[in-house]
């Protein structure tokens, strides 16, 4: 899960909190704050505790941007003052805090038993949440399995084909063509654990998404 800087508030009043989603489309990019899901169509500003129990609706603080699966899954469940037992992606490390097991994401065991702040379970709670490691049945509409794991296989191919390139030249050109590919398909942390080796693409998805969190790079 990207870990983002959405930067201060912008200095005007929402009336409404839809008016925040420009400002956060050009601070974070259009992607699920959550899953990584590409928001193509219409993306959804989320409140982190939800403002039917207390959060606040029209804080710059309790907004980010969500997929409908993500946003229909995290339901009201965070009432004000349980912003704590979670971890968020504009607050925390959360790329490090999941890993891939197979085709499904899953809490980092070996990287969070070493911290003593109850990240663990922080993580464990915010996975339970959004049930990013949901695997659909055929009944389900979640798109977010399917598409990660198409993403998977296409950044796969894409290191196949850079590792296959001989020239400094052809790496260049290529690194353009999988940055321009992991924006479209989104699920940065995908790319970045497919890519872990190399260094050179990892810094030019690090800089192609915006508002990503370097510092913990
Ligand atoms: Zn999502």
């Amino acid at each position: 899960m990207r870990p983002v800087n959405k930067g201060d508030a912008p200095d005007i009043r929402f009336k409404k909190y839809q008016e925040a989603e420009p400002y956060l489309e050009k601070r974070i990019g259009l992607y699920c704050s959550f899953c990584e899901l590409p928001l193509q169509h219409v993306p959804e500003v989320e409140h982190k505790e939800a403002k039917s129990r207390g959060g606040e609706e029209l804080d710059w603080n309790n907004f980010l941007l969500s997929c409908k699966y993500c946003n229909t899954r995290k339901g009201y469940t965070v009432k004000k003052g349980d912003l704590g037992q979670y971890l968020w992606p504009d607050t925390d490390d959360t790329f490090h805090a999941f890993d891939y097991e197979g085709d499904l994401p899953r809490v980092n065991v070996e990287y969070l038993s070493q911290k003593a702040d109850g990240s663990y379970q922080k993580a464990a709670n915010l996975l339970r949440l959004i049930k990013l490691d949901n695997r659909p049945t055929k009944q389900e509409r979640d798109r977010r399995f399917f598409e990660r794991n198409e993403v998977k296989e296409i950044a796969l191919m894409s290191k196949n084909g850079w590792q296959s390139m001989e020239t400094p030249s052809d790496r260049d050109t290529y690194l353009k063509t999988i940055i321009v590919l992991a924006k479209a398909k989104g699920f940065f942390s995908v790319w970045m654990t497919v890519f872990k080796d190399i260094e050179v693409v990892k810094r030019g998805l690090l800089d192609s998404f915006p508002g990503t969190r370097k510092e913990y790079f």
